[in-house]
């Protein structure tokens, strides 16, 4: 009897521990850099956001979760013990008095350090959005991938979660002695003036200022960084397509932070002797004047997707300068349009001897 019930609690307190891995929250493995688990947490704490999510309460539950997370393994101390001894070890830790105490644990407080505000969406002023590109070689847009891309933007500062102070300690304003406001007086004309209430430029309104301004922002607030992001190009992007990602242009404390729009270029120089029209592909092939007048050739051409396009003439067939082949089917994947293609068009040009600067010269303008 003994036994089965420590059988029972050991069996819960399995599941109990499975339940809350915190690297499984945020959807990282165990050696996941400070990066990654910043960048997971931005991800999916927008995902979750009760605001994204009215009446979910699985997204709030899972929000709160995620805030646990990342509090834990972010801070590199709790990280080591949690990888240690687990929750268990982390809850000893917290109990003990060591480590300077549990920062905040108010899942919408952490979520204000990233995208500013008041941890809500909702009835925040908006920053402004921003754009972006990336580059991306003709195979990877024929095959699709998935980039990785930074973007330097203005973060809210880590050290002070926004306040841009070190240790919240205030004193009153000398400015404005603590009114928040000062009077101005100005002159109108001979003899007449004018008395305006101002806000304290000094404490902005506040009637007060910080005692020690953040090291880290030296009271700004925000600072400057560069944040990764990652972007998947489907097969058969079209050039000039925007990608949004949310909330991730600069973020301030007075605001939700605006979207960032990512435009997918074509990187030049980097078509391996293709030009892309829409789902057509355009290839400028040269051809010696014998082989144009006798035929009797084969050539492999590199395609796109690492396979070879085989183009060939018997003997006796001869070409035109400037004759067109098309290969059906061998374009770029139809965006979107499971398994359709778009054609290549091969233009023939024949050098004639003397001509191949020229030859050289249309290869590389392509
Ligand atoms: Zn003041
Ligand atoms: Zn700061």
């Amino acid at each position: 009897m003994q036994l089965l019930r420590w059988i029972l609690v050991l069996v819960f307190v399995v599941v109990v521990t499975a339940g809350e891995d915190y690297y499984k929250i945020l959807g990282i493995s165990r050696d996941a850099t400070e990066k990654q688990i910043k960048s997971a947490y931005r991800q999916l704490s927008k995902k979750y956001h009760p605001d994204k999510n009215p009446g979910n309460d699985d997204a709030a539950k899972k929000f709160v979760e995620l805030a646990e997370a990342y509090e834990v393994l972010y801070d590199k101390t709790k990280r080591e013990i949690y990888d240690k001894y687990g929750e268990e070890g982390l809850k000893q830790q917290a109990a003990g008095g060591h480590g300077g105490g549990h920062p905040g644990n108010d899942p919408y407080d952490l979520f204000s350090r990233f995208f500013g505000g008041q941890g809500h969406f909702r009835g925040t002023r908006r920053g402004p959005n921003m754009e972006s590109k990336v580059e991306v070689s003709l195979s990877d847009l024929y095959k699709g991938n998935t980039f990785e891309f930074t973007v330097p933007v203005q973060g809210i500062c880590d050290s002070c979660g926004g306040t841009g102070s070190e240790d919240n300690e205030k004193r009153q304003c000398s400015a404005c002695g603590g009114r928040g406001v000062k009077t101005v007086r100005r002159q109108l004309g001979p003899g007449m003036y004018q008395t305006m209430q101002m806000p304290c430029d000094k404490c902005s309104g506040q009637g007060h200022v910080f005692t020690h301004l953040c090291k880290a922002c030296k009271g700004a607030k925000v600072m400057r960084e560069t944040r990764t992001h990652q972007i998947t190009v489907e097969p058969g992007t079209p050039k000039g397509m925007r990608v949004v990602f949310e909330n991730e242009a600069d973020e301030s404390p007075d605001w939700e932070a605006g979207d960032l729009y990512v435009e997918v270029d074509e990187k030049r120089g980097e078509n391996q002797g293709f030009r892309r029209r829409e789902a057509d592909l355009f290839r400028v092939e040269p051809l010696s004047a014998k082989e144009a007048l006798f035929g009797g050739w084969k050539r492999d051409i590199e395609f796109l997707d690492g396979s070879n396009v085989t183009i060939s003439r018997k003997a006796g067939e001869s070409i035109q300068h400037h004759e067109k082949q098309i290969v059906r089917g061998k374009g770029m994947p139809r965006f979107r349009e499971s398994g359709k293609h778009g054609d290549l068009i091969i233009d023939f040009i024949v050098i004639m001897p003397g001509s191949g600067s020229r030859a050289k010269h249309l290869k590389d303008e392509l």
